[in-house]
């Protein structure tokens, strides 16, 4: 080793940008923060190339003064500190690191207006090095522009998506701003085209909200949620939850807030995945917007560069609560189901409503052409067995059961995946698999709330191998695990041996199911109580021992499920 020396400022301000800018969007999300704590009306984010070649940050909020503009990019200079007290951060920056960062790591032009002022002034600050202020002309407000960032570590540049990935991002990262602060207008333009617009929301918070809500993530979200509200302990939730029908593939749409802060917490994120347990798939995730304030002292905002995560004083009273209110509101929806899918589907089978533009004649009214064409469907095809699986239809049975069901008579099986049953006025479709799933839940929560569940023991005992850590939390919980039917143990290192598996779940996949619990049980935090952990582990090993997508029923087990 060499003689200790200490890194030159332009190196130690590289690495430090390293933390806070890792691509285009953690750039956009900085800036736009700081025309927030400007106290801005309207913002505008303009990009080109995904933000790789141009982020430009337009607001007119109070500006920063010509004498300051050196200062502002320098690093640990901030305006927003006001008290050296970091336990009382009221702003959404206060580490005074992110101008100095991106000036590290692109070309910026920071120029800016105060009201008032004669005329705006600029500072150039290329790869850390810092120009001299000159004058610019230029309307009242600051506008920052980034250009080519990264362009002194090549290395970064190569980890970037394409445009389109990081140019979602950036929008991302603005959308989650512009739903916290409704009374803000912001637009996005990327590469020329209209990406994001939201004027300045009016009225009560509840009602901007919901119209921010609208504008933002569209029509179809705030027409498909239920207002979530609840208090307690001095933390407050508010916002909106989205149906239980209406959910996405990925977790990407989960909305969360604390004190205005968009944030991407474990925690909260583990609260709504609980909350929504029991009513989605397993691979489905919630879309929702909630918005959690407490004292500025309860939360610490000051955990990474990024300020994206935060840590609760109390997080089993922040997670309680979450839990509570989305389950309460969820509840008071009932089974709601979304009605941007249903009416839609409704409408285009109902021969009265006439959709327009559907099969259009000349001279003919819509609904006589669509009667005529949905006899077409109804008579079978010469020689052809008729699509889709039909028996349940010659089950004279079917009339009595779809009045005795709140679920209806089986009529058919679409893409072995679907059950469509028929009510006495409406048609509901069952995933078969997700349907299931619950059911085997419920029969092992009942089970495990009398007598302990049935276990089975396996001819063969399974060797299941993973990574050494999560081999080693697996075996840890044997006990926990022991009681729901599931006997593991460590075998040697990096690998666990199943001997006995819960009787309910007949032809499990073992070694899916027990990889699924490692990573399961890896994730949960400990804010998590025992029964929660056993709840999910319960939620695991039912997903594995429910009828798949993808495979044939009777109708006889399509009526009994
Ligand atoms: P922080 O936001 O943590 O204070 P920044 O590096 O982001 O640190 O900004 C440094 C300072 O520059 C801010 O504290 C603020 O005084 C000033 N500043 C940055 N952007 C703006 C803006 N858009 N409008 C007014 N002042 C700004
Ligand atoms: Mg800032």
């Amino acid at each position: 080793m060499s003689a200790l020396r200490r890194l030159p400022e332009s190196v130690v301000n590289r690495i430090a940008a390293g933390e806070v800018v890792e691509r285009p969007a953690n750039a956009v999300k900085e800036l736009v923060e700081n025309a927030v704590d400007a106290g801005a009306r309207r913002i505008e984010v303009t990009l080109r190339d995904g933000g790789k070649s141009l982020i430009a940050v337009a607001d007119d909020g109070c500006g920063i003064a010509a004498g300051e503009l050196a200062l502002a990019v320098e690093r640990h200079v901030t305006s927003k500190l006001a008290g050296d007290d970091l336990s009382d951060i009221r702003s959404l920056g206060f580490r005074g690191e992110a101008l100095p960062a991106i000036g590290a790591v692109s070309r910026m032009t920071l120029a800016s207006r105060p009201a008032g002022a004669e005329s705006a002034w600029a500072i150039e600050v290329a790869g850390g090095r810092i120009g001299a202020p000159h004058p610019l002309a230029g309307a009242p407000g600051t506008r920052v522009e980034v250009r080519d960032l990264f362009f002194a570590t090549p290395a970064r540049l190569k980890f970037l998506k394409g445009a389109d990935a990081e140019t979602g991002a950036c929008v991302d990262a603005v959308a989650r701003i512009a739903l916290a602060r409704p009374e803000i207008a912001f637009t996005v333009h990327a590469d020329g085209r209209k990406r994001l617009a939201a004027d300045a929301a009016q009225g009560e918070l509840l009602d901007a909200r919901r119209a921010r809500l609208a504008a933002v993530m569209g029509e179809s979200f705030a027409a498909n949620a239920v207002p979530v509200a609840a208090a307690r302990d001095g933390v407050r939730i508010d916002g909106f939850a989205g149906l239980p029908t209406y959910t996405r593939a990925q977790a990407r749409q989960l909305y969360l807030f604390v004190n205005g802060r968009p944030v991407r917490d474990r925690l909260l994120h583990g609260a709504v995945r609980a909350a929504y347990r029991d009513l989605l798939a397993r691979d489905r995730h919630p879309v929702v917007a909630l918005f959690l304030s407490l004292e500025a002292a309860a939360v610490d905002v000051n955990v990474h560069p990024a300020k994206a995560e935060v840590r609760f004083r109390d997080a089993g009273t922040v997670r309680g609560l979450i839990v509570s209110a989305l389950r309460h509101a969820l509840d008071a929806a009932g089974y709601r189901a979304s009605t941007t899918v249903a009416h839609a589907a409704l409408a285009a089978l109902t021969p009265h409503a006439g959709v327009p533009g559907l099969f259009p004649q000349p001279g003919r009214a819509p609904a006589a052409a669509l009667a005529e064409a949905a006899a077409g469907f109804q008579a079978p095809l010469a020689g052809t067995p008729p699509a889709g699986r039909v028996e349940a239809g010659e089950d004279p049975g079917a009339e009595s059961l779809a009045e005795a069901y709140p679920l209806g008579a089986a009529r058919g099986q679409l893409h072995e995946t679907y059950i469509v049953a028929q009510t006495t006025a409406g048609i509901v479709i069952v995933d078969q698999h997700a349907a299931h799933e619950r059911l085997v839940l419920e029969r092992m929560r009942r089970a495990l709330a009398s007598h302990g569940v049935a276990r089975q023991m396996l001819l063969i005992p399974e060797v299941v191998e993973l990574d050494p850590a999560l081999a080693a939390g697996l075996a840890a919980r044997a006990g926990e695990l022991a009681e729901l039917g599931l006997a593991v143990e460590a075998f040697g290192d990096g690998a666990v041996v199943v001997r006995e598996v819960p009787a309910l779940l007949g032809q499990a996949d073992i070694s899916g199911l027990v990889r699924d619990l490692a990573d399961d049980l890896a994730e949960m935090d400990s804010a998590l109580t025992l029964k929660e952990r056993l709840d999910h582990v319960c939620a695991t090993m039912a997903c594995h021992g429910s009828v798949r997508a993808g495979r044939r029923l009777t109708v006889a087990e399509m009526n009994a499920l």
